[in-house]
């Protein structure tokens, strides 16, 4: 099998760096571009702390795609330029696989039909860790034996979305398996404004924002008697990446936007 060439968009972020790491390391993948808006001209290797690799980090995404010709984008960047970078990178024939959060059922939507238009998959995936996709398999199947249940997410004080990409993918997952009802009380009121976290499906979500935390997040069932907690713990992005490489691989092979790489977990 050739190698697959990759480009990166957020190669100067966090999650950009454990990426670009993983194609440097990775004998079945070549980095072909690396894009980000700030480090114009710096080595990508040498800023994700490997020696250097001559792919110098560009903010030109449109360039890298006609220069580098590479097969895949792999874009870790905000929800604000997401979107747009996928819509590009389909447009130039390039399998999109996004790690980036917050995007609208519309746009997956719409970005499907470009990617068949365009006879190439695309995969949007709003976690990479393969324990969080057994978290939410779970929690969808407890929700079948367990109707009440709250969903609480823990990240870092920074994240710009809430909830989580991770918590919105696990709450549809569960209301595929479980009739709409509503929780609680039904004359229960907020003396704080927010208490009962965000309503979805008759049931509630919770962000918790802290300084330290990584990522976290937690369903609890209660049914009579008893309650059930399913928990997944990330402790460090390296974490994510056994599922970006194999997220590379698969969208070769298919076409059309695949939502979710829990499609890939059996
Ligand atoms: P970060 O802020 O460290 O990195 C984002 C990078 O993207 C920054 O370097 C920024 O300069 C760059 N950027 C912004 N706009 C750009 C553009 N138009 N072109 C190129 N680069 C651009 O953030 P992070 O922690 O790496 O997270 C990035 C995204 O990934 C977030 O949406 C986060 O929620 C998501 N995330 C997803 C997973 C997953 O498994 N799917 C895991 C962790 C984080």
């Amino acid at each position: 099998m050739s190698t697959i060439k990759v480009a990166v968009a957020g190669a100067a972020g966090r999650m950009g760096k454990e990426v670009v790491k993983l194609v440097l390391e990775d004998p079945d993948l070549e980095l072909v571009a690396a894009v980000g808006r700030s480090g114009e001209g710096t080595d990508a290797g040498t800023l994700a702390g490997l020696p250097e690799c001559g792919v110098k980090l560009t903010s030109d995404l449109e360039m890298a795609l006609v220069e580098g010709r590479p097969d895949v984008l792999v874009d870790f960047t905000t929800p604000q330029f997401a979107y747009p970078n996928t819509t590009l990178a389909v447009a130039h024939g390039v399998r999109p696989v996004i790690g980036t959060t917050g995007f609208t059922p519309e746009q997956i939507e719409e970005l499907d039909k470009q990617c068949k238009e365009k006879g190439i998959g695309g995969l949007i995936a709003p976690n990479f860790s393969i324990g969080a996709i057994l978290m939410m398999k779970f929690a969808a199947q407890a929700a079948k034996y367990f109707p009440h249940l709250e969903i609480m997410e823990f990240h870092g004080d920074q994240k710009l979305d809430a909830p989580s990409g991770t918590a919105i993918k696990t709450a549809e997952m569960i209301a595929q398996n479980r009739q709409e009802i509503r929780q609680g009380n039904p004359n229960e009121e907020e003396t704080i404004e927010g208490s009962r976290g965000g309503y979805y499906n008759g049931f509630r979500i919770h962000s918790v924002r802290l300084p330290g935390v990584f990522a976290q997040q937690e369903v609890l069932f209660g049914g009579f008697g008893q309650t059930l907690k399913i928990r997944h713990d990330s402790y460090e992005r390296a974490g994510y990446m056994p599922g970006v490489k194999m997220a590379v691989e698969k969208v070769m092979t298919y076409e059309g936007m695949v939502y979710g790489f829990d499609h890939f977990i059996e």
